[in-house]
This record gives structure tokens, C-alpha cells and sequence, in this order.
């Protein structure tokens, strides 16, 4: 069966057709028969290079075949215990030996549980109920963050199901935004319990955090004892080795992460400063479990995975980033393009937008239109983003010169012919 086909028939069976909102795209979302390296390949015998890579995850490329064969191998040892590995310890030590501001570690299965549980630890800790986040800022699909969320959030309308008593708690302020933040930290400094941030906002596209915003949030959590979370599900272990805390030089007290950490399996995971970890259950009282947490094929993937990830690795992807960068900001000059290019390391997109996006209000001012051209001219051409201007492309290392150099040129066709 053809994509098509395929669509038309799921949507009698799952909601949508898809198993995620952001996976639905017009007129119908392409299915996947398989992935290599830097391409995905589709049912219908079209192969695309792939900037979505799952969202962020697959930071060495699709099915990475020495991966693939060691996975094989624990496979055949069983593939959930309900009991504790030697594996867990190999993972958590190696998170706290790359991440500067994490001690230790409960392994989740999702960002999304991850985020939830860091922000009932922080409330357990300080006994305070509210959580201050950023507009566009998106943190999973629980109730406490579907507030002004990004992602799939910036194009659907507000979600039904979720009661006002539960999101009373949110704040949400613009990112970027030194004089607002302040104004409401401050009305609010006796019941935040804490902030939590995505350092780079990757669920409105790629904005950078203003110098000096980041430093602002931790002296602010510092001086009303709120708890500051970074959430790095899509910045951990992509933007460096240790994380974005270390790449921004400004240290959480706890991190959320989730997509790399799993190597291509399901997982999030949570850390930080032990006086504030050695409250999760059992250990403590704040209560957090799972089923699968530290499930051990995840775990070994994220082993295999973290072991790839050294300094001339980040130095090699980042290579890649500007490369892509450089060339679309050149075509951008050439051509007196109205539109911003932005990033950083091995993370990309473009903004159809006359003005530099520093938050959310701004990201929404850009031209949507145009950025479904764009995505269905690469597509057509062979080249995979996530279909939103509100979401962000990802490189691995599996990307070759010449996959970037085709992409840069198809993607200045596409921007020429928006011109
Ligand atoms: N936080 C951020 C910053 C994310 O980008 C995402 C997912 N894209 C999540 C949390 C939620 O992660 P998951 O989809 O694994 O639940």
C-alpha cells in the first residue's frame, strides 16, 4: 500500500492517522518503510535526506549498524526485568561525568515524564506550588505545561481536558524579555517553586537565549530559592558534550532530557544536585516510577550512543551546522532575502521573517505560507524537515558534504522561487 492508501486506512483506526499530532502533514504525511544513515526512505520508493531525524534523537544518523548489532546481542538477555542493571549505573555514571551540574539520575521514558517529575521534585523540595515557564516553551504533554506550549501546541488550538484549577498554578512570560521576568518573579518570589526553560527554544523554531538571559534566570532562582530546570530534552548531548548548561556556561539545578540520551529508543531522564535527587522515591518522598524506567535496551543504546559523543565529534557536527548556516546566509545576502537564519551547533532553520525572533510572539509574526512551500518544495526534491516553522532541523553525523551541499542548493531553489 502507498502512503495514501495507508493514511486514509489509519485514520479509520488511529486518531489522525498518526500516533503524534506534529506527524501530520498535508496533504498526507509520507510512511516510512525504513532509514539508513542520513536518509529515510518512504513507502513509495522516494529516499529523502533527513533534517527531523525523530524529532532530535538520532544524533548518529538512522540505524547505526554497529549499534543495531550490539542491540541485537542484548536482545537475546530479555528486554525488560523489573529489576535493577548494571547498565543503569554505566549510564547514570556517565551522564554525571559529562554533564557538569548532574549528580544523579532516575531514568523515565519520556521527556515528558521527565519534565513532570522535575517539576513535582521541585515543588516537593521547596513546598511551593507555582512554576514560572516561557511562552513557545514546550515541555511535554502533561497538563501542568500545556500552557502557551510550542510544538504541535503553536498550531493547534489550546487543548481541551485540562482543568483550569490544574494550569493555576503556570506562569508563562516571553522569552527574552529581562524587565517582564523580573516584574513577575518578583510578584511571585514566596510560592515559585521553580523556572523551568528549554535554554534554546527548539519548539518555535531555534531561538538562542539573549546574552546574559540565562545568567539573569539563575540569579534570580539564587536569590528567591527557587529551583531552576532546564529542560534539555533536545539540548542534551546535542549541543556539547555537556550539555547546554556547559555550552552557555550557566548551571541548573536540575536537568530534564530525553530523545539522544535513549539512542533512538524511548527515554527521558531527569538530574541534578544530590540534596535535591536523593528526594525522588525511594530514597525520598517526592514519588516518581515506571513499568519500563531504565529499560535496559534503551539503556544500552544510550550507552552506546554517549560513548560516540566526544569533542571532535560536536567539533565535526558543528562543521556541518555552519556550513548549512554560512551557505543560506550567503544566499540570503545574494538574494535580499527577507528571512533569518538561526542556530547553532548541529541545530538549524530559517525564519520567513524580516525581523530577528527572540520569543514566541515574534517566531508567530513569520510566514507560515511560505514555510509550506518551502517544506513541500524540499520535500518533493528529496529533502526531509519537520514540517512546522515551529520546530527545529537537526544534522548527525552520518550527514556527508554532499548531502549538505545538495540540500543548501535545493533549499535555495525553494527560497528563490518564495522570492
Ligand atoms: N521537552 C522538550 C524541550 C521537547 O522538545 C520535548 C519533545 N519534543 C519534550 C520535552 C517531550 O518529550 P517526549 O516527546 O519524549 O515526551
Amino acid at each position: 500500500m502507498n502512503s495514501k492508501v495507508l493514511f486514509n486506512e489509519g485514520k479509520n483506526y488511529i486518531p489522525g492517522g498518526v500516533s503524534s499530532p506534529v506527524r501530520a502533514f498535508k496533504p498526507y504525511p509520507f510512511f516510512v518503510k525504513c532509514g539508513h544513515g542520513s536518509k529515510i526512505e518512504d513507502v513509495d520508493g522516494n529516499k529523502y535526506i533527513d533534517y527531523c531525524l525523530a524529532y532530535g534523537p538520532l544524533i548518529l544518523g538512522h540505524s547505526n549498524e554497529e549499534l543495531v548489532k550490539s542491540i541485537y546481542e542484548d536482545l537475546k538477555l530479555g528486554t525488560a526485568y523489573g529489576a535493577p542493571t548494571e547498565a543503569e549505573i554505566t549510564l547514570a555514571k556517565k551522564v554525571v561525568d559529562r554533564v557538569p551540574y548532574v549528580d544523579m539520575i532516575r531514568f523515565v521514558n519520556s521527556g515528558t515524564e521527565a519534565t513532570m517529575s522535575a517539576i513535582r521534585l521541585a515543588r516537593g523540595f521547596t513546598g511551593r506550588n507555582k512554576i514560572l515557564k516561557f511562552d513557545g516553551g514546550y515541555h511535554g504533554a502533561h497538563d501542568y505545561v500545556l500552557v502557551k506550549p510550542g510544538s504541535g501546541g503553536a498550531t493547534s488550538p489550546d487543548s481541551l481536558g485540562i482543568p483550569k484549577d490544574t494550569t493555576k498554578n503556570t506562569l508563562s512570560v516571553p522569552f527574552n524579555d529581562e524587565n517582564i521576568l523580573e516584574k513577575v518573579v518578583l510578584e511571585n518570589k514566596d510560592d515559585l517553586a521553580a523556572i523551568i526553560v528549554e535554554p534554546v527554544m527548539a519548539n518555535i523554531g531555534c531561538v538562542e537565549p539573549k546574552v546574559g538571559f540565562l545568567k539573569l534566570l539563575r540569579a534570580l532562582c539564587d536569590e528567591y530559592g527557587i529551583i531552576l530546570i532546564f529542560d534539555e530534552v533536545i539540548t542534551g548531548f546535542r549541543v556539547s558534550r555537556g550539555c547546554a548548561g556547559e555550552y552557555f556556561g550557566v548551571y541548573p539545578d536540575l536537568a530534564t532530557f530525553g530523545k539522544i540520551i535513549g539512542g533512538g529508543f524511548p527515554m527521558g531522564a531527569f538530574g541534578g544536585k544530590k540534596e535535591l535527587m536523593e528526594n525522588i522515591a525511594p530514597a525520598g518522598k517526592v514519588y516518581q516510577a515506571g513499568t519500563f524506567n531504565g529499560n535496559p535496551i534503551s539503556v544500552k543504546a544510550g550507552i552506546f550512543t554517549l560513548d560516540k559523543l566526544d569533542h571532535i565529534f560536536y567539533k565535526s557536527l558543528k562543521d556541518k551546522g555552519d556550513f548549512i548556516r554560512n551557505s543560506l546566509e550567503e544566499f540570503k545576502d545574494e538574494n535580499l532575502l527577507n528571512i533569518q537564519v538561526v542556530g547553532l551547533a548541529s541545530m538549524f532553520q530559517i525564519y520567513f521573517n524580516d525581523k530577528p525572533v527572540l520569543n514566541y510572539e515574534l517566531a508567530k509574526k513569520s510566514g507560515t505560507d511560505n514555510f509550506s512551500y518551502y517544506f513541500n518544495h524540499l520535500l518533493k526534491n528529496g529533502i526531509f524537515i519537520p514540517p512546522s516553522q515551529f520546530e527545529c532541523c537537526f544534522i548527525s553525523n552520518t550527514h556527508s558534504q554532499e548531502d549538505l551541499e545538495k540540500t543548501v542548493n535545493i533549499m535555495g531553489d525553494a527560497l528563490n522561487l518564495i522570492k
